[in-house]
Order: C-alpha cells, then sequence, then structure tokens
C-alpha cells in the first residue's frame, strides 16, 4: 500500500535526535515554556524573518489568539467582521467564531483553491476589520494588490499558515507576508510535532506581548493576570522536537516539490483537473497535492484498488457543517465543487520515485 502520508517513517529518519532531545527534556525537569521552547521560537522567528514567534498548543489556538489579541487591544471588537475562503478547513473560521466576530466567506479561484482576491473588494464593509488568507495546501495566496486593498480600507491581513510553513512570496515567506500568522504543527503538517503544537509570527510588537500573556492565563508575570487569558502553552518536549525538525524543513520541502513537478508534468488524463502551476513569485510547499475529477469517488476507490491511498480535503465545505446550520442555506457554488471534485493524492518527503511513477501510470490509465 502506498500510504497517503507515511508520518512514521518521516520520523524514523530522525529517531535519534529525537530521542536524544526527548532525554534532554526528561532530565532537565522543566516541562512546559522552558528553554526548548524559546529556542525553537527564535529559530522560526530567523527562519521566516519575523521579529516575534509565540508557541502555542496548536494551529487553532494560534489563530483564536491573534483574533483575541486583537480584540484586547481594541483593534476589532464583537461583531466585526473577517474576511476567509469559504473553502478553508473549519479551523480558520472556528477561529473567528470563538471571538465573536463574524466571518464573511468568500469563494476561491477554482484552479489554485485559493482566496479569489478579485473578490475580496466587493465584501468589504464598514465593521470589515480584516482579511484572512490561507495558504491552503501549502500554495501562498498573496498579491500585491491585497496589500494595497488591506491599507486602503485599514484591515489587518491575518495569515493561517498551517498549511504553508517554508513557502514563500517574491522571497518573503508565508507567515512573514501579513500582520499576524497562526502556525500549526499538528503531526501531518510540512513541519510536524509529535503530537499538538502551534506558533503565533508577527512584527507587532504590542500584539506579540499580547498574545504571549494571553496564551498564559493572561498574565505577564506569575500570578498576576491581566487579561481573561487562556491555556494555550507549547510544550518543551515538542518545542524540542521541532527544533530538530525544522533543519530539515527546506530539504523535505524541496523533496514535495520534486514530486509535484513530476505529477504537474506528468498527469495526463481528460477526467482530471491538476491544480494551477506555481506563478514565478510563488514558491508553494505542496502541503497537498489535490486534483479535480467529477468522477472523484470512482477514482478514490479505483487507485485503492490498486494500493494507493487517497484523501478527500475536505468531503464538507465548512458552511454545510452540521455545526454552522445557520449558513447550510447558502451557496457557494466554485467551494461546494471543489468539495464534490476534489482528491488528494500522496505527497510526502519519503514518497520514492518508483511510487510516484506508479501513481501517476495508475491515473494516465484510469478511464470510465
Ligand atoms: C491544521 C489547520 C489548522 C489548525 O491547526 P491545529 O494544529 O490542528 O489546531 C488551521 N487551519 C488550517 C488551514 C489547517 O490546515
Amino acid at each position: 500500500m502506498i500510504k497517503f502520508l507515511d508520518i512514521q517513517e518521516i520520523n524514523q529518519q530522525y529517531s535519534d535526535d529525537l530521542k536524544k532531545v526527548a532525554s534532554e527534556v526528561i532530565d532537565s525537569g522543566w516541562y512546559i515554556l522552558g528553554k526548548k521552547v524559546q529556542k525553537f521560537e527564535n529559530s522560526l522567528a530567523s527562519y521566516i524573518k519575523v521579529d516575534h514567534v509565540i508557541g502555542v498548543a496548536n494551529g487553532l489556538d494560534a489563530l483564536r489568539l491573534i483574533l483575541r489579541g486583537y480584540i484586547e487591544m481594541g483593534v476589532m471588537k464583537e461583531g466585526d467582521e473577517i474576511i476567509v475562503p469559504a473553502n478553508t478547513y473549519i479551523a480558520s473560521i472556528l477561529s473567528i467564531t470563538e471571538n465573536k466576530l463574524v466571518p464573511v466567506l468568500v469563494e476561491p479561484e477554482q484552479h489554485s483553491n485559493n482566496l479569489d482576491l478579485n473578490k475580496i473588494e466587493d465584501v468589504i464593509g464598514p465593521r470589515t476589520k480584516a482579511i484572512m488568507v490561507v495558504h491552503l495546501f501549502g500554495c501562498v495566496c498573496w498579491s500585491e494588490e491585497l496589500g494595497r486593498i488591506a491599507q486602503k480600507n485599514n484591515l489587518k491581513i491575518i495569515e493561517d499558515n498551517a498549511q504553508a510553513v517554508g513557502a514563500s512570496w517574491k522571497g518573503t515567506k508565508t507567515g512573514a507576508l501579513g500582520d499576524a500568522a497562526g502556525f500549526s504543527f499538528y503531526p501531518g503538517k510540512n513541519l510536524g510535532a509529535l503530537g499538538d503544537a502551534g506558533a503565533v509570527a508577527t512584527k507587532d510588537e504590542s500584539l506579540a506581548e499580547t498574545v504571549r500573556a494571553m496564551a498564559n492565563y493572561g498574565s505577564h508575570r506569575k500570578y498576576e493576570n491581566i487579561y481573561k487569558g487562556i491555556n494555550s502553552r507549547l510544550d518543551e518536549i515538542q518545542a524540542a522536537f521541532l527544533a530538530v525538525k525544522l533543519k530539515y524543513l527546506d530539504f523535505e520541502n524541496e523533496y514535495r516539490r520534486g514530486v509535484v513537478k513530476q505529477y504537474l508534468e506528468q498527469i495526463e488524463n481528460p477526467h482530471i483537473v491538476l491544480p494551477s502551476s506555481p506563478q514565478d513569485d510563488q514558491e508553494h510547499v505542496w502541503h497537498l497535492f489535490v486534483i479535480q475529477t467529477q468522477k472523484r469517488d470512482y477514482l478514490q476507490h479505483y487507485l485503492e484498488k490498486r494500493g494507493i491511498q487517497t484523501l478527500v480535503h475536505y468531503p464538507i465545505p465548512p458552511h454545510k457543517q452540521l455545526a454552522f446550520r445557520e449558513w447550510n442555506h447558502l451557496n457557494f457554488p466554485v467551494t461546494e465543487k471543489m468539495h464534490e471534485t476534489n482528491l488528494s493524492l500522496p505527497l510526502g518527503p519519503t514518497l520514492d520515485n518508483s511510487e510516484v511513477s506508479k501513481i501517476i501510470n495508475c491515473l494516465n490509465e484510469f478511464s470510465i
């Protein structure tokens, strides 16, 4: 079976180093927010080239803490609107609703899967305070025009960088393009911890201080609480694992790009639509390689019979989820079509050449 993503094999490569740092943490007697967290925050900050990185418990918390920070700072208040792509993973949207802010869903472009930047200005109103761009599937969502629109309308740009750590636009890394960014280090992400972990990155010092306090019970100093904060701290052991794996991130992302190059050049089948190739200014990291086909379930079954595991990202769009019953009547045709036609092929830093060839051959031989 060709696995969709072999997390065990990925971590096996680094197992000596991972075990070594795990023992250091065990022996240190210090398990949350210590030297390992600080070291990882500094390494990620210099990798992304951003002034402040705050390690938190997971990617959802990273995003909700950014918004909560802006609320505490008086930049946003209950009922304000945040523009967000309709086809994102539900976490982006939950980070908004949890803060009693209002998500304004915008359709993606069909082939890039990313927010259609031309549709943003139509939905900006007096209560719009931010655009949450999601670099979905590891593909950069950015343009100069987006920066201009945000500036003109005095909007913050928050990047959901959960799927795109290491990507860049004109040489600037995602996570350093906007005002603040949330990262996820869920085990299956391009930079995966061995458990849950996340981070906030920002160049805004007062946001950084607010988020840091907010994630630790609203406290700057022990037992002094200036906000009604939450507990979203990063474990030393996860930070230590992440510091090990960060060193290999560029290599792994480059490997993914190599696989994707073959997929893009060699998959040829009239039933299959491939995602758009990166433009010159974009360096994607391809968290997922998502094809579109009218025969999705049939193709998935066909590949499974041939020993190829695929997944669907995502089967149900957020506005059709029971969790958001109040939006179930809304129509986002591009998004809805995507959720019916998307199929994610195996992709990862341990997928070998013979596996890639087999996947390509099976796809090219597929007919109805
Ligand atoms: C994974 C993910 C998140 C949330 O990250 P967790 O660490 O699972 O909380 C947020 N947004 C997107 C786009 C994601 O893929």
